[in-house]
């Protein structure tokens, strides 16, 4: 499915679209334009260019406000999820820290959310506590329910874990988390790309996710957070832009998202990003959805029969991913022998080392899945394999 449009994908089969994406051309050809004819700073001169240069980086702000159901003063531009769960523990949940507190996150979680939980708790005495999950991946639902507890101020909860590829009921926790009066924080690194993503709807407190993970740039990521606690929050980094007066006895705070975004920043991401979440509208999100389910359901299948792969977690709902070990062979050889058949895939602790420990393997083999993959490549992944794991038989 629309293979031609990726320039990148013409020769060979990349599956580790859950690392990055390609990019269409129409993203690649929108950059280009803006360095080309369009390039100025945002937000500072009144010259023409300087005026359309701030017109498209705040259009692309709304255009992502309406792909995921939030309005424009909501959404901040950072470097990607990693900063924007960084700027959630710095600037929301830090100042409302006592010693004891808790901050809860699971055990399927990418080191991108606990490292940050684990350095807030460092400086504040807070407790980080975690959800634990099943042999099949699926998040302990009682155990959650009995770890929001009083002391709980936020919990951090990844969508889709890039590991198992678990959809987790965002949803239902959230609605949970709510009626104790607990905001959620929802990792969306995974899942904007691959399924419809509403925060209205989901009633999330804070979405972080990633321009590349989405067919747009790399550089560029959004922290989505309710207008509610954005207001309240304290600045992440200071500098130009996010002033509105500044002496030097005192400086003031510009308005939400600019409050967040110090600094000139990166706008021909903002304008790619743009470009991508015009691609995925044109096809359509539930298109995109399904078109995957189908590949991915045609994988499991095919790499279930291979003899002596064991595929890692059987979630009750599954998308992006199928991490796997084969026989004797270690992922890293795995992966090299499949490089050298052009196919791209990801070995190693796919940065959840937590969750590699829990199935005691420390190193493993991901295949993940973009909207240009095809039955063909899994066909081609899959009749690789075999050859492989005889080849590394001990
Ligand atoms: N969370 C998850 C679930 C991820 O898969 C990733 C990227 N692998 C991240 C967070 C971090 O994203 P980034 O590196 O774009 O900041």
């Amino acid at each position: 499915m629309n293979r031609e449009d990726f320039p990148l994908l013409w020769e060979g089969v990349y599956l580790d679209s859950g690392a990055t994406s390609q990019k269409p051309l129409q993203v690649i050809e929108r950059i280009d334009r803006y360095y080309r004819n369009e390039n100025a700073n945002v937000h500072r001169g009144v010259y023409e260019l300087s005026a359309k240069a701030t017109v498209l980086y705040e259009e692309a702000r709304e255009r992502v406000a309406r792909f995921i159901g939030a309005v424009r003063d909501e959404i901040i531009f950072t470097r990607g999820t990693t900063e924007s769960i960084n700027m959630t523990a710095f600037s929301f949940a830090e100042p409302l820290m006592q010693p004891g507190d808790e901050i809860l996150i699971s055990h399927m979680e990418h080191h991108a959310n606990i490292v940050p939980w684990q350095l807030l708790c460092e400086r504040t005495g807070a407790v980080l506590k975690v959800i634990p999950i099943d042999r099949n991946g699926n998040l302990d639902r009682p155990a959650l329910s009995a770890l929001l507890t009083g002391r709980t101020r936020l919990l951090a909860l990844t969508h889709i874990s890039n590991v198992l590829g678990t959809v987790n009921p965002v949803k239902e926790i959230i609605a949970e988390a709510h009626e104790k009066g607990i905001p959620v924080l929802i990792d969306g690194a995974q899942a904007v790309g691959r399924t419809k993503v509403d925060v209205n709807d989901l009633d999330a407190d804070f979405y972080a996710f990633s321009g590349h993970k989405m067919y747009g740039p790399t550089g560029i990521g959004i922290l989505y957070g309710k207008k509610k606690h954005l207001e309240k929050m304290r600045p992440y980094q200071s500098g130009g832009d996010m002033i509105l007066r500044v002496t030097f006895e005192k400086t003031t705070w510009n308005e939400i998202p600019h409050k967040f975004e110090a600094g000139t920043p990166n706008i021909a991401g903002t304008i790619g990003l743009a470009e991508a979440v015009r691609y995925l509208e044109r096809i359509g999100m539930d298109e995109v959805e399904a078109a995957e389910d189908e590949v991915m359901s045609y994988a499991l299948e095919k790499l279930g029969r291979i003899e002596g792969l064991e595929i890692i977690g059987s979630p009750d709902r599954r998308s992006g991913a199928i991490t796997f070990t084969l026989g004797d062979a270690h992922p890293h050889d795995i992966a090299h022998e499949l490089a050298r058949k052009n196919i791209a895939v990801r070995a190693g602790h796919h940065c959840a080392q937590p969750l590699m420990n829990f199935y005691k393997v420390p190193a493993a083999t991901r295949m993940s899945l973009g909207l240009y993959n095809g039955k063909e490549d899994i066909d081609k992944l899959a009749d690789a394999l075999p050859e492989i794991r005889e080849k590394f038989k001990l």
